[in-house]
């Protein structure tokens, strides 16, 4: 089997990854090896395929983990900067809803196609079908091996990303490379991820959705809140309000997550007074079904099970249902509860919270403190942020720094194209 020696082996191609071996390809020989048959598999799904890729209001405050020192990364690359970068590199961005960044083609294809021209550009390779197993320390040199073969390089960028989505590209493998050079590793739990609820609450109300306040409860406790649409999936609540919830639902501890529900309100925008003179007076409409009470307000699915968990004996006629009828399902249109069985997993999260400790690594390259020449990005670290672009901004901004530091540590009279 070939033995490839270069200056720089990044490990994995997917968002850190590819802005990182673009700046090191300036510096010196650098190849990216991949697990995957092809680079970018998550770049391409994410934001639905438009690739959300940043949000003009990035601040720590929208981050979790180790966010002191991560703001250190972050205050280096405003999102203007990072716009800047892509406009340079030809790509344009547009903004939309809540500062949520795009390409201007709304194509994730053309930010991944921008990254892979800059990096073959400058005469970097992306090797495919390559999952490094082992990294040993080798005389001067990093030894890189895995069924596909051994590269020996002087400096490496670890960008494995982390555990969410294994269908294209999740695994464990980053954690565990990274461990073996010395480093450590919080605990891990799936973020930005639907939560599970009981079949028998979860089934009838399959696609369904509503708009909605939906707020975390862990027994008397209100633990966080989100407001946007709802999607009933037939086994979890999901939807954006309800990722930005799962973070909070993680770090709960065991007893609290055993007493966890979802509340759902409904109609946020009425209080209980509104919502009870509108169905008196829905209600006193002649020869309206009572299980239809709720249609003119709720989506029709939803709608008949919030008067299923208010009324015990629903009458024919809405005209039956008597005040305090009235008031219990004027609460449950507020107040929707759903107890949480879990996560739906890996397999659905879009982020992992938990990683490598920044304290392990040096925020000003990227360099690790446990193992100088090699160099950790993106998800791997005990960063993650909001739904939002948040994310893929994080791993461009540590994919920039790692690469231009490896990059200066190993030639530093390169001439950069992007001032940092
Ligand atoms: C469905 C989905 C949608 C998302 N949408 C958005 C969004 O719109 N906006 C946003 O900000 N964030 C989004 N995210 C999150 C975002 O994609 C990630 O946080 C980001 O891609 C992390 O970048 P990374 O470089 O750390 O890891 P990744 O982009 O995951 O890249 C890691 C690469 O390393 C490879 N790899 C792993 N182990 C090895 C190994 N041992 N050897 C070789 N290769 C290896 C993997 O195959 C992968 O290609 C989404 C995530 C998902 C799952």
């Amino acid at each position: 089997m070939e033995t490839h020696q270069v200056e720089f082996a990044v490990v994995g191609a997917g968002a850190s990854g590819l802005m990182a071996a673009g700046e090191t390809a300036q510096a010196g020989p650098t190849l990216v090896l991949e697990a995957k048959q092809r680079p970018g598999k998550k770049l391409l799904a994410t934001g639905n395929g438009r690739c959300n890729l940043g949000n003009s209001g990035a601040s720590p405050a929208r981050y979790h983990g180790d966010v002191a020192r991560a703001a250190r990364v972050l205050e280096r690359f405003p999102p203007e900067k990072l716009e800047q970068f892509w406009r340079r590199n030809g790509m344009l961005c547009r903004e939309l809803d809540e500062g949520r960044l795009y390409p201007y083609g709304m194509q994730a294809a053309s930010v991944l196609e921008c990254l892979l021209r800059r990096v073959q550009r400058r005469g970097g390779e992306i090797l495919c079908d390559f999952p490094v197993e082992e990294i040993r320390r080798e005389k001067g040199f990093f030894a890189l091996s895995g069924p596909a073969g051994k590269v020996r390089a002087r400096r490496v960028i670890l960008a494995c990303g982390g555990m969410a989505a294994p269908a294209l590209g999740g695994n464990p493998s980053g954690y565990r490379l990274a461990s073996a050079l010395g480093h450590s590793c919080t605990p891990l739990f799936p973020s930005l991820v639907p939560l599970s609820t009981l079949p028998e609450r979860a089934r009838p109300l399959k696609g369904a959705r509503s708009l909605a306040e939906v707020s975390l409860w862990a027994g008397s406790r209100g633990v966080a809140s989100s407001r946007g649409e709802v999607q009933f999936t037939g086994d979890s609540l999901s939807g954006i309000c309800v990722f930005e919830l799962s973070r909070a639902y993680g770090e709960l501890t065991d007893a609290q997550k055993r007493e966890a529900e979802l509340s759902v309100c409904l109609m946020p925008e009425h209080g209980p007074g509104d919502i009870f003179s509108f169905l008196r007076t829905a209600a006193s409409s002649p020869l309206l079904p009572a299980q239809e009470l709720l249609d003119g307000m709720l989506n029709r699915l939803v709608a008949r099970e919030v008067l299923r968990a208010a009324v015990r004996r629903l009458p024919q006629e809405a005209s039956e249902l008597r005040p305090p009828q009235l008031s219990a399902i004027a609460a449950r249109v507020r107040d929707f509860r759903f107890p949480v069985t879990g996560t739906a997993g890996w397999a659905h999260a879009q982020v992992t919270a938990g990683g490598v400790p920044l304290s392990e690594v040096d925020v000003s390259t990227m360099e690790s403190r446990l193992c100088p020449g090699v160099y950790l990005t993106g998800e791997l670290l005990n960063v993650d942020g909001d739904c939002g672009g948040y994310n893929l901004h994080w791993a461009w901004a540590t994919g920039l720094l790692a690469g231009r530091s490896a990059g200066k540590a190993a030639d530093p009279a390169v001439h950069w194209d992007v001032r940092l």
